[in-house]
């Protein structure tokens, strides 16, 4: 049985301060829960070993938000894979919409950085989601990314990566899209996985959904059996939101519908 996931991106925020700040606030809060979910939280380079230090002797994890994949090291400016290990990340965000609208990533840029992750250890956490202003069937879009993205990797590799279901216009906005279609869009992850990897592959990774998550959205986001778990940006940042968040998903104890032999 795989546990729920809990993921907070804190984008270009949070200063070292602030970040410790986070840690004494919100460790005390989820202490009594978290060997119940997987919480990574994903602060920018900067924070990074500041935040896994402060996270020593919990099981909370630290996540990078993105990486270069090389080959080499004569990139000034950006940051490997082999860097943000060895700064305490053990996921890395690959994928997201600000990726892809402000900096032109395309699928192809985001599977080399998914070989680059997987080459020393690194775990990826895949964003996909339909473009804002898509008209068709979200699954059309879901199917094209995961397809390139995913390009090259074996049914090992992907067993050790995380989706999150986020679309564009989900994001940074008001409310979360509806329960229903985050439905819609986790189980065909799955389902797609499933096709692809194998049905263990499919049972096996978390899908959650991302997008203007607060905390009192998560009890009708999660009454949809596919989504495993909850990713938020600004309530990620928030140390009584996210424990709020966090919270509540282990109360709903995720992962029960597979191990009691549903499907997808
Ligand atoms: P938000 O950000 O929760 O502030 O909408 C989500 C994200 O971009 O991952």
């Amino acid at each position: 049985m795989h546990l729920p996931l809990a993921l907070a991106n804190w984008k270009m925020a949070m200063t070292l301060a602030e970040t410790r700040a986070f840690v004494a606030a919100f460790v005390p809060q989820v202490a009594d829960v978290w060997e119940r979910v997987d919480i990574v939280i994903c602060p920018p380079f900067t924070a990074l070993h500041t935040l896994a230090q402060a996270l020593e002797g919990t099981p909370v994890q630290v996540g990078a938000q993105n990486l270069h994949p090389g080959p080499g090291e004569a990139f000034t400016g950006e940051v490997s894979a082999a860097l943000l290990a060895d700064a305490g990340a053990q996921w890395v965000l690959l994928g997201h919409w600000e990726r892809r609208r402000h900096f032109g990533e395309t699928d192809a840029l985001v599977n080399r950085k998914v070989h680059a992750a997987l080459a020393v250890g690194l775990r990826p956490i895949l964003l996909v989601g339909e473009p804002a202003g898509w008209h068709g069937d979200a699954r059309t879009a879901l199917a094209q990314q995961l397809e390139h993205v995913l390009m090259g990797c074996t049914a090992e590799q992907v067993a050790t990566t995380a989706f999150v279901y986020e679309p564009e216009a989900a994001i940074g906005g008001a409310e979360p899209i509806s329960p229903e279609q985050v439905g819609i869009g986790c189980d065909f992850i799955r389902t797609w996985l499933g096709e692809r990897f194998g049905l263990e592959v499919a049972q096996k990774v978390r899908i959650i959904y991302g997008g203007s998550v607060t905390p009192e959205h998560v009890a009708a986001l999660l009454t949809q059996p596919g989504v495993d778990g909850l990713g938020a940006g600004r309530k990620g940042r928030d140390p009584e939101a996210f424990a709020r968040i966090v919270r509540r998903i282990v109360e709903r104890n995720a992962p029960l519908h597979r191990s009691e032999g549903g499907g997808a």
